[in-house]
């Protein structure tokens, strides 16, 4: 039987089929633009079948798909999607950040949702060309990119409770704006993130599925999100109540739909950048990955732009619990905290709610305050620093960085 799923069609790239759309829609106007509402002229498409494989794929205008109501997807949630961006480049060609990563990442939803694999080398080379049919969505204007979201859907029609060997892959694209806008950080407060660190939802568990991209992780957040809103803060910071030989202790996880990170004073001066372990409750992000690397490569040869050379930077992945963040801020150490992710990329975090009292990261907001029209995201100096070297890789700015595909 194995060898039979093995010799079943992969996904065939110069079998692609492409059907443009008669009519091209008008582009969205900018300003207003806000994340993920507008789709461009074209998808990509592709089926899996568990007796013929994966069809040929196509990429055609944007619209419905066929799919029976007692599919898969719509009775046990066996969908998984990913998110990466395509941004113009200063030679006017369309790249892509990371692609591969995303690719690896999807592959390991597939395998963990039961749905069916895929070659990931395949389906990133046809994302290149969808990008490159729809080159004329991605806004060239700074802060704006064309997200890519790729879907895969669980298709098998009946209730049996049982993996779907069934699956529609799709891919969209969106243009999107900054996260804040310009227009909406007036008044300032607007561009922080504030969070609500919660004791009573938990987000992922050990053994559970957090540490992939599927959708039924994100449902279960929406409530006490809005929660989160009707009690002033923007997002929740995820917690996992864990026993240790000091007793049961919060561990810190991710920050709404992004990886969370602590910037912390030593006692050298020096700075310390810290973002939880993946535990196997943690997406690994791909921007968090990145971001320990451009904080380790500070001192060795890639300085962040405005930080002084001379400043010791260490970036680490560490456990920690909401007891060390009250003791960090007791000892003065808390500097900065943001989030970090594909839409946002960066976004600086001002405050957190936790048993009744607000955690301020005071000297980020020492430093926004001064920050007059410098400000990004609501960020400070060493978020700011990383927000801007990131960008410059993903704009294709940094010559012949391997992090920058182009489509
Ligand atoms: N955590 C969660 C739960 C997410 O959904 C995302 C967004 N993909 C992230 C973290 C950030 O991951 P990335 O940097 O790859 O966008």
């Amino acid at each position: 039987e194995c060898q039979n799923v093995k010799s079943l069609p992969a996904i065939d790239v110069s079998k692609l089929k492409i059907t443009l759309a008669k009519e091209l829609k008008p582009l969205p106007e900018l300003g207003p633009l806000t994340f993920g509402n507008v789709m461009s002229d074209h998808m990509l498409v592709l089926s899996y079948d568990p007796f013929t494989g994966w069809s040929d794929p196509e990429i055609r205008p944007y619209g419905g798909l066929n799919i029976e109501p007692a599919s898969s997807c719509f009775q046990y949630s066996t969908n998984l999607f990913e998110g990466m961006k395509a941004y113009l480049g200063p030679d006017g060609k369309p790249r892509l950040f990371r692609p591969d990563m995303n690719m690896a990442r999807m592959s390991r939803s597939a395998t963990r949702a039961a749905l069916p694999n895929f070659d990931g080398e395949a389906l990133q080379i046809l994302i290149k060309k969808l990008v490159a049919v729809d080159q004329r969505w991605i806004p060239s204007e700074p802060g704006y990119s064309l997200y890519v979201r790729p879907t895969m859907i669980g298709t098998r029609v009946g209730f049996g409770v049982a993996a779907s060997q069934h699956a529609v892959l799709v891919v969209l694209l969106s243009p999107s704006g900054p996260y804040f806008p310009k227009s909406l950080a007036t008044p300032r407060r607007r561009a922080w993130t504030t969070l609500l660190a919660s004791a009573t939802s938990i987000r992922a568990w050990p053994g559970g599925t957090g540490e992939y991209k599927l959708a039924l992780n994100y449902t279960p957040c929406f409530a006490p999100q809005k929660d989160a809103e009707k009690q002033g803060y923007s997002q929740i910071l995820w917690l996992l109540p864990v026993e240790t030989p000091k007793g049961k202790q919060w561990k810190v996880t991710e920050c709404g739909q992004m990886n969370f990170w602590i910037v912390l004073k030593r006692d050298d001066d020096g700075i310390e950048l810290v973002t939880p372990i993946l535990d196997g409750t943690i997406l690994p992000g791909v921007t968090r990955d990145s971001l320990l690397q451009l904080g380790a490569q500070h001192n060795k040869g890639s300085p962040l732009p405005g930080l002084s050379p001379d400043l010791q930077i260490t970036a680490r992945e560490d456990t920690f619990y909401m007891s060390d963040i009250l003791r960090w801020e007791q000892e003065g150490r808390l500097l900065e905290a943001f989030g970090s992710g594909t839409a946002a990329i960066l976004a600086g975090v001002w405050k957190v709610g936790w048993e009744g009292r607000d955690i301020i990261f005071g000297t980020t907001m020492d430093d926004l305050l001064k920050g007059g029209e410098e400000d990004v995201n609501g960020l400070g100096p060493i978020g700011k620093a990383l927000y801007e070297r990131i960008v410059a890789i993903q704009l294709g700015k940094v010559e012949g960085h391997p992090w920058s595909v182009p489509c």
